[in-house]
């Protein structure tokens, strides 16, 4: 990652057919677009990619978490249960939609800890959302049972991790939704631009016709102005330029997981070689994206002193325990209950306090980020930049 690394002529092509008709739109002007519908393609070719069935291209990841939520019934009062170590996105799309985001503890696969979700389902748990962090899969098919146990709909937040699967299988295919994001800084990006995935085709037209204002998308001689609606919606709609590059990156993205994968070998073999270190525990390596290398040492104070020894040697390592965008802990703004509403909402309304976020509530996931190091790995990684990193984790192999 990021996708914007190999932009080339193929994006370029693309963009231009669409300027070629003028229309940026993704519906109607059906004489003037002179069949080039660039948004409704890329639908069909993330769909066929992943084998999803259906798919709803969207503004952005975070809408798609939310246009998801909407098609499966969650509302206001509603909980929804989500993993601490995830971005913000998440849990800001739990919020969007009136419900309250309750979080669990993540595992060894930095990703929700299947049996930490058991004991926080309560009776009004609307849906889970166990998010692929840092490219690779979640325990997805024990989260599936659980949630199977107590007939709640799962949604993987699969933002992350484009491309990734367990024994061949799609991340994004195994809950009732699965929802991506194209953002600049993703696998593969459009700048801004999101995809909600399903097999079912009543979920996908709830989807479709949420994120455009509630229009059924029923074809009448009115046009659009004639179309009718079944319940209020809202618009996150795509735009054409982001559906061609959309058609562009997604040709591009298993290469770019195969270069990710060459690079985190080589990182993961020099790193094998620090006295006391593990590594993720990858569900299906094979489906891994590639797109992070996370690393363990025995405790904190183990971490702090391979870091130092990487950053001193210009290849310092991530430690999301420091990371104030995505964990917990560090989320002050939810943890102090700030929010632009007068009345406090969705912390508190009509001077009712609803929900109160205490920092100390992960401990495990505290213990294992603090202890947890992460490289990025870009899709073209120069040898330079690759050897200085490979450099530095030797020199940490002598500690
Ligand atoms: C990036 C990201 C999102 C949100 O995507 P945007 O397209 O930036 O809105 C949601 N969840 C996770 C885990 C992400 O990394």
């Amino acid at each position: 990652m990021p996708g914007f690394e190999v932009f080339g002529e193929e994006e370029k092509k693309q963009v231009l057919d669409v300027f070629d008709t003028g229309i940026l739109f993704r519906y109607e002007f059906d004489k003037e677009r002179q069949g080039v519908y660039k948004v409704r393609e890329f639908e069909r070719a993330f769909s066929g990619y992943t084998g999803a069935g259906f798919a709803q291209a969207v503004t952005s990841g975070t809408a798609a978490l939310k246009v998801a939520l909407a098609a499966l019934g969650v509302g206001a009062g509603d909980e929804v249960i989500t993993q601490g170590f995830t971005f913000v996105a998440t849990w800001e799309a739990i919020f969007d939609i009136g419900a309250i985001p309750v979080f669990t503890e993540v595992d060894e696969t930095l990703n929700m800890d299947p049996v930490d979700l058991a004991k926080k389902i309560t009776e009004k748990t609307k849906a889970i959302i166990p998010v692929h962090m840092l490219g690779a899969q979640a325990r997805i098919q024990e989260i599936m049972a659980v949630a199977e146990g107590h007939s709640i709909p799962v949604l993987e937040d699969t933002a992350q991790a484009a491309g990734a699967r367990i024994n061949g299988r799609h991340l994004g295919t195994f809950g009732s939704i699965g929802t991506f994001s194209f953002d600049s800084v993703k696998t593969m990006t459009t700048g801004e631009g999101g995809m909600c995935i399903t097999k079912d085709e009543e979920l996908w037209r709830k989807m479709s016709e949420y994120h455009d204002h509630g229009h059924d998308h029923v074809v009448n001689p009115g046009g659009r102005g004639g179309e009718g609606r079944r319940f209020i919606g809202f618009n996150y709609r795509m735009m054409e330029l982001q559906g061609a590059i959309g058609l562009a990156q997604l040709a591009k993205l298993d290469q770019m997981i195969a270069a990710q994968k060459k690079t985190k070998q080589l990182l993961k073999e020099a790193a094998a070689k620090i006295p006391g270190v593990s590594f993720r525990n990858l569900i299906d390596e094979q489906g891994d994206s590639a797109t992070f290398f996370a690393f363990m040492l025995p405790d904190k104070e183990h971490a702090a002193k391979v870091n130092t020894v990487l950053r001193e040697n210009g290849a310092g390592a991530i430690n999301f325990g420091e990371n104030s965008w995505h964990f917990y802990p560090s989320w002050e703004h939810l943890i102090g209950a700030k929010t632009l509403a007068d009345n406090g909402w969705p912390f508190s309304a009509h001077g009712k306090r609803r929900i109160i976020y205490d920092p100390d509530t992960l401990p495990a996931s505290a213990e294992l980020m603090n202890r947890t190091l992460v490289y990025q790995i870009p899709v073209r990684m120069s040898e330079e930049q690759r050897d200085n990193i490979i450099h530095a984790l030797a020199k940490a192999s002598q500690l």
